[in-house]
């Protein structure tokens, strides 16, 4: 892999507001997150960008901040089931208690559901909607700071509307400049290092006809379809519902999201790369010394192809080449099975240019 220039002359300026997570960083961030304050916070699927979700003046800047469309919701964070009720109505119709509980199995972690939306959520964090995305995170540094919020936190992924989400400390700071448009109110941003999962939560909605998957991700919709098959649900793949269809339409469900300005080519055959360009390769595996050698640079996210390792790394990746000036960056691709769902998904937006 070539050595980034970008990021080690950027590593020599360190940003102030970049803190280690610890203990009186995390009561800081908690701290600033009661005033109204935006604060960047690490989670185990992307980095981010969290306001106090009751605090609809607060939750205002993260759209000002993000330069984010009103019409698109964001997902709000707590710390525990107990804690649900901080955001959701209780749920009435009994299947949909039976699947909060499928649910609950995979908490903490990369699952978000959307269901009724509880009375101190403001309609600016859900656009207007009558329900409310949620979700329990399960990186240690944001479980220690939503233990520490009497409130839930609203939180979309830290990068400016329609780039590549963050992944880490230095990506959030590179997106929310100080001094630049809205970059000035990202008070503090909390280092947690690089995410694990590297792509956003699933999302899936608890509907009284049965669950539905909105958007893959994290948690894969295999292992989804398998847990509510055992309370006999069984998992539908997008929505025909009118308010789901509008979030479609949100920029985090369309189709031009996600994108580096740099052209991203993705390869669905075997090809080789234009003579007297400069293209960044990334590569889902290790690639031979021949094919290697055509490339300006080459980034092997894994070297055995492994897709966890893939998805930890596509973002870094894409911002990291982004960074080069390159004519153009071409991509693996993968079967959009399991983890390669949520990976495809991305890329395919990232490469779409309408
Ligand atoms: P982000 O936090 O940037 O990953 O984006 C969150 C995404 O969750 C949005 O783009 C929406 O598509 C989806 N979402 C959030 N709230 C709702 C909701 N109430 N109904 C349907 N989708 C939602
Ligand atoms: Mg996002």
């Amino acid at each position: 892999m070539g050595i980034d220039p970008v990021v080690s002359a950027r590593s020599e300026n360190p940003d102030p507001r970049i803190v280690a997570a610890s203990e009186s960083s995390i009561a800081q961030a908690a701290e600033l997150l009661a005033q109204g304050k935006l604060v960047a916070i690490p989670t185990e699927t992307v980095y981010g960008l969290a306001a106090n979700a009751w605090d609809a003046d607060a939750v205002r800047k993260i759209f000002q901040a993000k330069n984010r469309p009103a019409t698109n919701p964001l997902i709000v964070h707590v710390a525990s089931v107990e804690r649900l009720a901080d955001a959701i109505a209780s749920p009435v119709d009994p299947s949909i208690a039976e699947q909060m509980s499928v649910v609950a199995g995979f908490w903490p972690g990369p699952l978000t559901v959307v269901c009724a939306r509880g009375p101190n959520i403001p309609d600016i964090v859900t656009a207007g909607r009558s329900t409310v995305a949620v979700r329990i995170p399960s990186h240690p540094v944001v479980r220690a700071l939503l233990s520490k919020c009497p409130f839930p936190v609203a939180a979309p992924s830290a990068n400016p509307s329609n780039y590549v989400s963050a992944t880490t400390a230095r990506h959030v700071a590179d997106g929310f400049r100080p001094g630049a448009d809205g970059g000035a109110s990202v008070e503090l941003i909390l280092d947690g290092g690089p995410c694990q999962f590297g792509v956003e939560s699933t999302i899936i909605s608890a509907r009284a006809k049965g669950p539905v998957l909105l958007r893959p991700g994290g948690i894969t919709a295999e292992e989804l379809r398998r847990k509510f098959a055992a309370i006999g649900c069984s998992l539908s793949i997008g929505s025909d519902d009118k308010e789901e269809k509008s979030a479609k339409l949100a920029p985090g469900m369309m189709k031009l999201h996600y994108s580096p300005n740099t052209r991203l080519v993705l390869l669905h055959q075997a090809h080789d790369c234009p003579a007297g360009m400069r293209v960044g390769r990334i590569a889902f595996r290790a690639i031979d010394d021949r094919q290697a050698s055509m490339y300006a640079t080459v980034a092997v996210l894994s070297e055995t192809g492994d897709l966890r390792e893939v998805a930890q790394h596509l973002f870094s990746a894409l911002r990291r080449f982004d960074g080069l000036s390159l004519d153009e960056i071409h991509c693996d691709v993968c079967e959009p099975t399991g983890l390669g769902a949520a990976i495809m998904d991305r890329l395919t937006r990232a490469a779409s240019t309408s």
